[in-house]
Formats: structure tokens, sequence, C-alpha cells
């Protein structure tokens, strides 16, 4: 199964990769998690993907892409995968398809988890991250069972910086003019599922499974 996930910052996509690759075996690439691994590590596209990251900008589409079809080129991502957080533009979603043909693979579905603005803001500004494994957890709504540690493995819990108030702002932007049109893009391809992702968890989640289980 080939699969995307798409929807604004915050509206869930990586807490819900986490069940579907699982559920399906199929990896789990989340390109803003590979641009944070880079900007750990000091890579130098590391230290160029933070510049666009922390003013809440996408990272140019030749650096992504290229991440990307490099990743989707490997073993692992031969039997299916699910891409979290791309394609974010019309260029990244053509180049995708072009990847893909190259290799006669194709998608199965492009899922849209749709959240209004203001819960988008409160679930941005409330989000913490393990430090050590990435387990995403909110504050309010998926705390953890003890105050800033880990519920897996007891690492440090720490907010994102570009979840900040101004950036956070500026993500919501950037998607409106920059990435919302790909649903478009999907529907006329026959390929949009959108799911209503202002429910908690389960209820996205068993949605997203119906969907794929058709796909
Ligand atoms: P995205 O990957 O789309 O940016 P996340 O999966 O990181 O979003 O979720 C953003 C925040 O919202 C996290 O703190 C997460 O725990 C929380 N969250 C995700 N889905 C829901 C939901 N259905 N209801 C309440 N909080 C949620
Ligand atoms: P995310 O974790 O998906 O919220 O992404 C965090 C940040 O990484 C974004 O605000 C962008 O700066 C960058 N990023 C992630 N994915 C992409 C992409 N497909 N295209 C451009 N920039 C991206």
């Amino acid at each position: 199964m080939n699969i995307v996930i798409m929807g604004p910052p915050g509206a869930g996509k990586g807490t819900q990769a986490e069940f579907i690759k699982n559920k399906y075996k199929i990896p789990h690439i989340s390109t803003g998690d590979m641009f944070r691994e880079a900007v750990k590590k000091g890579t130098p596209m590391g230290k160029e993907a933070q510049k666009y990251m922390n003013a809440g900008k996408l990272v140019p589409d030749q650096v992504t892409i290229g991440i990307v079809q490099d990743r989707l080129a490997e073993a692992d991502c031969q039997a299916g995968f699910l891409l979290d957080g791309f394609p974010r533009t019309i260029v990244q979603a053509k180049a995708l398809d072009e990847v893909l043909e190259k290799t006669d693979r194709k998608l199965d579905a492009a899922i849209n988890i749709a959240v209004p603005d203001n819960i988008l803001i409160q679930r941005m500004s409330g989000r913490v991250s393990c430090k050590e494994c990435g387990k995403v957890y909110h504050l309010v709504f998926s705390p953890p069972a003890a105050q800033g540690k880990c519920d897996e493995c007891s690492g440090e819990l720490i907010q994102r910086s570009d979840d900040n108030a101004e950036t956070a702002a500026n993500r919501l932007q950037v998607y409106n003019e920059q990435t919302s049109p790909l649903l478009d893009y999907y529907q006329d391809q026959g390929l949009l599922k959108n799911v209503d992702g202002n429910r908690d968890l389960k209820a996205v989640g068993s949605d997203i499974e119906v969907i794929l289980d058709e796909a």
C-alpha cells in the first residue's frame, strides 16, 4: 500500500501514522522528522533546512524532493510506504508521480485530515515529544503519565522550536497558500479521502482504517 497522509500542521498526521505503519507494516516517511534529524546531526543539509524551518517556511523543493527520492529507492519501501508531510507543493506532487511511475508504482490513497485553524493552534501549542524516541504527546489531549517524561522510555519531553505562536501561524499560512491546492490535485486523480480530524484519536483512526481497507 502506497499512501500519502496530508493535512495542515498539527492535524494529527504523525499521530495517525504511528498506527497505520504498525497495522499495514509499511515504513513511515516523515520529511519533517528527516529534516529534524539532519538538524540534530548538524549536517550541511540540516543547517540549510533549519533556516526555513525556524521561519515556518518550506525547505526548497529540490532539497526535499531529493531526500524523498533517495528514501523511496530503499528496499523497505518497495512493498509500500506512508508519506507524511510530503508532498507539500504541486512541484513535489508531480515529482512524486514521476518517481513512482519510473519504478512502476502508484499511490493508492491520499488521506486528508481536516481540522479547523483554532484547534490546530491549540494542538501545536501543547505538543511535546520525547527527545529520545520521538513519541508525540499533547499536554492536555494526550498527556504523559508522569509530567515531562516519556511513558515508553522515560526520555525527556521537549517542545518543537517551530511550535511557538508566531512560527505556527506562519506555517498555517504557508499550508493554505502552497499545500492546500494539492487537495484538488489528488481529488482530480480520484485519490483524495477526507477525514474529519476534529474528533478523538480513535475515531479519526477508525475512519482511516475503513478507508485503507477499501483502498
Ligand atoms: P502533525 O503530524 O499533523 O503535525 P501531530 O500528530 O504531531 O500532528 O499532532 C499534533 C498534536 O495534536 C500532538 O500534540 C498530538 O498529540 C495532538 N493530537 C493529534 N491528534 C489529535 C486528536 N484527534 N485529538 C486531540 N489531539 C490530537
Ligand atoms: P512537519 O514536521 O511536517 O510539521 O515539518 C516541519 C518543517 O519541516 C516544515 O515547517 C518545513 O519547514 C519542513 N518540511 C517538512 N516537510 C517538507 C516538505 N515536504 N517541503 C518543504 N519543507 C518541508
